[in-house]
């Protein structure tokens, strides 16, 4: 019960207790510097605070425990002896940063607060001891803004304003310009601006400082960023953060120190290569907040860009020298790229930050693929280790090489893919736009954590400011939205909601186009092509298909998304939906006729127009499924949906059936339904006008023996009744289904194999499978509206409370997103296993939309189904979670 809460690192801290490098208890941050100083890696000292004990803070209301309050005080003396130094020491003060660090990198959690712990007298002794004044009014002019941002809100505006216009006073262009004594003067007006907004002098007294910035971490967990942040990333509300304090190393002490990112190879394209950037005489958050213009890691990147200052391998070489062989023993140690902060003092390297680093979907691959043949891992590594979703990216098209681009201006490129749409100039402008089905790109200055919804909306992300690991960098290959960063082309007039790009002058909503992988920025919609799913994909797909177990399907209805599917690698048709067939214009009147009509006859005519169109729908798409499974679903929806919408569409039926106007009117009155969704549909129609279904097992059938005859490859055609509640339902229609099967045979004198079985999509046929199984040859899990039938919750209408259920932890996921394991799951493995008991070879599926979604595809391979189905594009993401879902099976 009396787990630490606060773990030391650095120095000459032990980092025996496995409890120190897991990521659930210290966070990634702390656990990588626990784990980076027990390999003997430069760490300055510090320690971290649990993640449990910002959860427990949060319970009880904001409020320390005593026990925390001591064990802090006994962790800074373990940093205090490490470094020789005290805190609070007005002759010679120990320095601290407070850093945040969730399980997983969040951009919404507090920023860090370095210098912690300088006031009026400590400043003084740090001028003394470093020998340097200039470096101390830096350092305590840094620590009041950033404090005064991230610990007390205040508005960070005015203090950049006052720093501004500080330069410009002096004319000096960038902050190492200004000396000593006009540090000091601005923190002088830093202290005032404070006392004015805040009502309280700047807080002296270091370990209120400390307390303060501590506070701030844990309620930060808790602040609106942090919770779109999670909702976005499926990041489940109790995990809280860690909080790492640690001794403070200064980059900022003149032209031998700087501080720097790095990764271990090329974030975006995967490449072997060091790839970086670092500044000179800077601290901390320069580099990423794109104030100064960071300066290339290494000569061959510095090169290729043509740019002229000089690279961390030129300027520092020792220190690179060093940096790079730290490069090589993390990679191996991680067996993984690695994502890493850094910074020199003095000529001095000091590691402050590692974690497998964001990666675009393409470096991912090639990456493992690399990785695999260089041997520092396995192929059920690779495998692993690729997020299914993020292979959307790859799926999709890019810009056409041949096409014309009026390119406006250049920028860094940030995160590759091509993106087109309106220019927007904030987020909440992108959110509004993109809600109302517009492609936006959102154009700003730079990129902030508040951003994230808009970056979200958006297709791309432009921003005039920031390097290669800007936050919109880093953001957006996250996200794997296309970005172009740091355009220095790009000016932008906010109040007058216009821009130029170049010399080309723009407003809000017009087009632009940006390509992520060279950095163009171009004028209007530039066309697109299809992707290559070859070379690395093709490679680690190869790989997946021979570790998984479960087939994988696609939801499919047109012979174009089944040609796509299968280009996907779809293994059949898991679920071809007829109804969408009914909706084209010509044949929507015929339907309308077959509803609306009051005779057998009238309704008998109809379907005759309508069995020619359907054969040919079903022959179409079974020349491109050659040979594989195809589950058809028989009509389900509410009759409701197809009744005529307005005058004109009953003038025109009217004209068509020889019917009053009136008299359609009153028949459409009649089926008008209160809640079609649990209405007149899915079986109900079929044991009510069992023509219709007739008509479409006919349809089936000739079409199967058609293709059989033309190529000698005829489907397997599986006959799917929808909305199946009780045992009786399906043998009258399977009775149906056969009965033309036989007639259809007779009549073409050829046979064709065929299935008849059901969707599992209420909870009484859950409840009831083991004797539907009696009738049915497979299930197919209807996992919409089993979530809907399960929670009694409607999907249309339930945009509006489960947003803020997610967020309060209601549901760990959107259901409709991720199937409910616990509780729609809990009735899928019932079903799953009675089914088994009855008919032991029982094919068993999921046609829902989470058969797309890795984690309800990891459920399905724990219960055991047979295959999963997506829609297209998502054929190869479940590819791959079903062959993640089968290791982690082992
Ligand atoms: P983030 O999670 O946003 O990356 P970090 O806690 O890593 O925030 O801090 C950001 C940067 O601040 C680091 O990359 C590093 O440059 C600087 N920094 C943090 N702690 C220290 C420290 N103890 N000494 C020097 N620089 C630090
Ligand atoms: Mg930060
Ligand atoms: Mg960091």
């Amino acid at each position: 019960m009396s787990e630490k809460t606060v773990y030391p690192f650095g120095g000459s801290a032990s980092h025996d207790d496995t409890r120190q490098k897991d990521k659930e208890v210290t966070g990634g941050k702390g656990a990588n510097l626990a784990e980076m100083a027990s390999i003997g890696l430069p760490v300055p000292p510090g320690f971290t605070i649990t993640t449990e004990e910002c959860v427990r803070y949060l319970q009880e209301g904001a409020d320390f425990s005593d026990g925390l309050r001591s064990d802090v005080a006994k962790a800074l003396t373990h940093i205090e002896s490490a470094v020789g130094k005290s805190f609070g020491d007005s002759a010679d003060p120990l320095l601290v940063s407070v850093r945040s660090g969730a399980r997983v990198s969040m951009p919404g959690m507090m920023d860090t607060v370095l210098n912690l712990g300088l006031n009026d007298a400590t400043v003084e002794g740090l001028a003394t001891t470093s020998g340097d004044e200039r470096f101390a009014w830096d350092s305590y002019r840094r620590f009041i803004q950033m404090y005064s941002d991230v610990v007390l809100g205040l508005d960070h505006g005015l203090f950049e304003e006052a720093l501004e216009i500080a330069k410009e006073d002096n004319g000096f262009y960038a902050d190492t310009e200004l000396s000593a004594d006009d540090w000091k003067t601005l923190v002088g007006e830093f202290k005032s601006i404070v006392e004015q907004e805040w009502g309280k002098p700047f807080p002296q007294d270091v370990n209120e400082q400390l307390w303060g910035a501590i506070r701030a971490v844990f309620d930060s967990w808790d602040s609106d960023r942090a919770k779109v942040y999670r909702r976005l990333n499926d990041i489940p509300a109790d995990w809280g953060t860690a909080v790492n304090v640690q001794a403070m190393v200064f980059g900022n002490m003149g032209e031998t120190s700087a501080t720097g990112v790095a990764f271990t190879r090329d974030p975006a394209t995967g490449e072997r290569a060091y790839y970086g950037e670092y500044l000179i005489n800077a601290q901390g958050e320069d580099v990423v907040a794109g104030i100064r213009t960071p300066q290339y890691l290494t000569k061959v990147a510095r090169e290729n860009a043509g740019a002229k200052p000089l690279s961390m391998e030129e300027a520092m070489p020792d220190a690179y020298g060093e940096l790079a062989r730290v490069f090589d023993l993390l990679e191996n140690h991680y067996r993984d790229m690695q994502d890493i902060e850094f910074t020199v003092e003095r000529g001095k390297l000091w590691m402050l930050q590692t974690r497998s680093g964001k990666r675009t979907a393409k470096a991912a691959l090639k990456m493992a693929v690399e990785m695999v043949g260089e041997g520092l891992i396995t192929k059920e590594e690779a495998v692993a280790r690729v997020d299914p979703m993020a292979l959307d990216q790859l799926l999709h098209p890019t810009l056409d090489p041949d096409a014309e681009r009026s390119v406006l201006t250049t920028g860094l490129p940030a995160s590759p893919g091509a993106a087109s749409g309106k220019i927007v100039l904030d987020a909440d402008t992108a959110e509004v736009f993109a809600s109302r089905g517009d492609k936006v790109i959102l154009v700003r200055v730079e990129t902030s954590p508040e951003d994230i919804h808009g970056m979200h909306a958006a297709q791309g992300i432009l921003t005039a400011r920031g390097g290669m690991t800007s936050h919109a960098a880093v953001v957006a290959r996250g996200m794997g939205r296309p970005c172009v960063s740091g355009a220095s082309g790009v000016s932008i007039d906010r109040a007058g909601r216009t821009l130029r790009i170049g010399s080309q002058e723009l407003k809000e909503g017009d087009e632009i186009t940006l390509d992520g992988a060279n950095g163009q920025v171009m004028l209007g919609i530039v066309p697109t092509v299809d992707p290559e799913l070859a070379g690395d994909f093709g490679t680690l797909m190869e790989w997946a298909d021979a570790l998984r177990r479960m087939r994988v399907r696609t939801n499919a209805e047109t012979p174009d998304d089944c040609r796509m599917a299968r280009q996907f690698g779809a293994e059949g048709i898991g679920l071809c939906r007829t109804e969408h067939m009914f909706f084209d214009a010509r044949r929507i009147r015929a339907v309308r006729q077959m509803i609306l009509a009051e005779d057998e006859k009238t309704r008998l005519s109809a379907l005759d127009q309508l069995l020619p169109e359907q054969r040919g729908d079903f022959a179409a798409i079974f020349e491109v499924m050659a040979g594989l499974p195809c589950t058809i679903r028989l009509l389900d929806p509410p009759l409701h949906e197809f009744l005529p919408h307005n005058d004109e569409d009953f003038e025109d039926l009217a004209d068509a059936t020889g019917l009053g106007v009136d008299h359609l009117k009153r028949r459409a009155d009649e089926l008008h339904e209160f809640n079609p969704m649990l209405g007149h549909r899915g079986c109900r129609l079929g044991i009510t006008f069992p023509e219709i279904y007739e008509m479409q097992a006919r349809a089936i059938f000739e079409a199967a023996c058609a293709v059989q005859k033309s190529s000698g490859e005829a489907p397997l055609p599986e006959i799917m009744i929808p909305l199946v509640a009780t045992r009786k339902e399906l043998a009258i229609l399977r009775a149906l289904v056969d009965r033309v099967a036989k007639t259809v045979f007779e009549e073409q004198g050829t046979e064709v194999a065929y299935l008849v079985g059901t969707m599992i999509e209420l909870p009484r046929a859950a409840l009831m499978a083991g004797e539907i199984a009696e009738e049915g040859e497979f299930f197919s899990f209807g996992t919409n509206d089993l979530t809907q039938t399960t929670l009694g919750v409607s999907r249309d209408d339930s945009a509006k409370f489960l947003a803020p259920y997610v967020d309060k932890g209601i549901f760990a996921r959107d259901p409709f997103v991720s199937l409910d394991v616990e509780g729609v799951g809990q009735l899928v493995d019932m079903a799953a296993e009675s089914g088994r008991v009855t008919r032991p070879d029982i094919k068993l599926g999921i046609c829902g939309e989470h058969g797309g979604d890795p984690a309800s595809i990891a459920f399905c391979e724990e219960v055991n189904l047979d295959y999963v189905s997506a829609s297209p594009y998502r054929v190869p993401i479940a590819r791959l979670a079903a062959a993640q879902a089968a290791l982690a099976a082992d």
